[in-house]
């Protein structure tokens, strides 16, 4: 299917004339990647919006980040423009066996311009980060940091920042992240993220060093994302800034490992060195050895958390939702989380655009309607993918080597089945 592309991110009010909606005051909470977009959407359309970021920065980790087409028609069209941040265009997904490197399947993306209406690229998060903070700020959002939200009146609604202050506005979009505080509020009940019994830890190494070994070469010049999946544990890399730098997430299974554990409700630690990596995949081929002992020092390891479904994205009050990881958190073996926050901007953006104050309840059930169904199936194939992924040598990974190839819904990657491609990538959420 041909998609055509178009842009109208030239101009703010673009649906003045003809929008009989309410020009709101829109409350962002939070600046990461899913409180930017939905500000930016927002702005757009001639809403007043100010995002209330609690770091006294403004920023994103020093990682990879996939940005797949279902996320980068809307980009497009909205006048994020990409051209001049440094990136990399996705070959598709490739799965090696973790002990001999050989191949079990490529699952190349052919045209995704073409096939699904967008690139897909592979970039660096600070990077896209910048880019989405530079349009919010160019079309004239409000962005204050070192805000952090401490309380919310959802009747009002308003919400009183650390320092004592009241902010009121229209209306409340929640982005507060995968450990949201606002998710208890909104669900009447304490509803804290999952742990998934992994941890990641996400390294970038020099491209230089990687081009310097004629082992590892095609990793950056062949830009796929390559998984080498073995028994509690894969590992992902793929090149991001034009080759400038290989991105590395060691994906394991806490149990499988023999470190030091985090501590109570730690759930990032800064490693300082690659011992407890080299250890962890000694027995691997000798690519991924060699990838870990670039890791050098200094990277991050994560607890990864999950929910499968969140009942209410909307406040009670019809005055507040949930957007992006505060709402659907999901293990990252989808790389869909920032993509579904970019979609739930796009739908309320154009919920929106005939949105009054006197039907907002309506307008965000709405949102919530839309959205949830599609944001759970990909939580839960991010489950799916974790058990695919981490196969022990035995009957279940033989089972998944022999259908990893194959077109066929029983195809235990979810991109090895066109149809489920087509559904995730080839997604307008706009068009609704
Ligand atoms: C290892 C890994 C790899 C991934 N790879 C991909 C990928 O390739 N593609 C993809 O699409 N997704 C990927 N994801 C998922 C993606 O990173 C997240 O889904 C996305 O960044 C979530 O954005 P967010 O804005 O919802 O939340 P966050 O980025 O967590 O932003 C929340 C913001 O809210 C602020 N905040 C929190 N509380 C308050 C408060 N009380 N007051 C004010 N501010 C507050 C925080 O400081 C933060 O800035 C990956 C995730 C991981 C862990």
């Amino acid at each position: 299917m041909v998609q055509k592309l178009e842009t109208n991110g030239d101009y703010v009010n673009g649906h003045d004339e003809k929008s009989p909606g309410d020009k709101l005051n829109v409350l962002v909470v939070g600046a990461g990647i899913g409180g930017l977009l939905v500000a930016i959407g927002l702005r757009l359309d001639g809403h007043k919006v100010l995002i209330l970021e609690q770091s006294p920065t403004f920023g994103e980790v020093g990682a990879g980040l996939r940005i797949p087409p279902n996320s980068f028609k809307i980009l497009y069209r909205w006048g994020i423009d990409l051209t001049y941040m440094k990136k990399t265009y996705s070959n598709g997904n490739r799965f090696l066996r973790f002990d001999s490197g050989e191949t079990l399947a490529n699952m190349p993306h052919g045209i995704p311009e073409w096939d699904f209406g967008g690139c897909y690229l592979m970039v660096h998060r600070a990077d896209y980060h910048a880019v989405l903070l530079q349009r919010a700020f160019d079309l004239g959002v409000e962005i204050r940091k070192s805000s952090r939200v401490d309380e919310y009146d959802f009747d009002a609604p308003a919400v009183t920042l650390q320092t004592g202050e009241r902010v009121e506005g229209d209306v409340i979009i929640v982005a507060d992240g995968v450990q949201s505080k606002a998710r208890t509020l909104f669900q009447g009940h304490e509803l804290p993220p999952i742990d998934t019994g992994d941890i990641s830890y996400r390294i970038l190494i020099p491209g230089q060093d990687v081009l310097a070994d004629p082992e590892l070469r095609d990793l950056l010049s062949q830009p796929w994302v390559t998984s080498w999946c073995g028994p509690d544990a894969h590992v992902i890399g793929y090149p991001i800034r034009g080759g400038e730098i290989y991105n590395v997430i060691c994906c394991c299974s806490a149990r499988s490992m023999r470190d030091q554990k985090f501590v109570g409700d730690e759930t990032k630690l800064v490693i300082s060195d690659n011992e407890e990596l080299v250890r962890r995949f000694a027995g691997w081929e000798p690519r991924v050895r060699k990838i870990v002992s670039l890791a050098g020092k200094d990277f991050l390891k994560w607890r990864l958390f999950d929910l499968d479904l969140v009942d209410h994205w909307v406040h009670p009050s019809g005055k507040a939702a949930l957007l992006g990881d505060a709402v659907h958190p999901m293990l990252p073996y989808m790389a869909s989380g920032a993509a579904m926050a970019c979609e739930d901007a796009a739908v309320l953006r154009k919920i929106f655009q005939t949105a009054t104050k006197q039907n907002l309840p309506a307008a965000l059930q709405r949102y919530q309607k839309i959205r949830q169904p599609r944001a759970s199936v990909v939580q839960k194939a991010g489950r799916k993918l974790q058990d695919a992924y981490h196969l022990s040598d035995g009957k279940e990974q033989q089972d998944r080597d022999a259908w990893i190839t194959k077109d066929d819904e029983k195809n235990p990657i979810f991109w090895g089945y066109k149809a489920r491609r087509e559904w995730l990538f080839g997604h307008d959420a706009e068009n609704f």
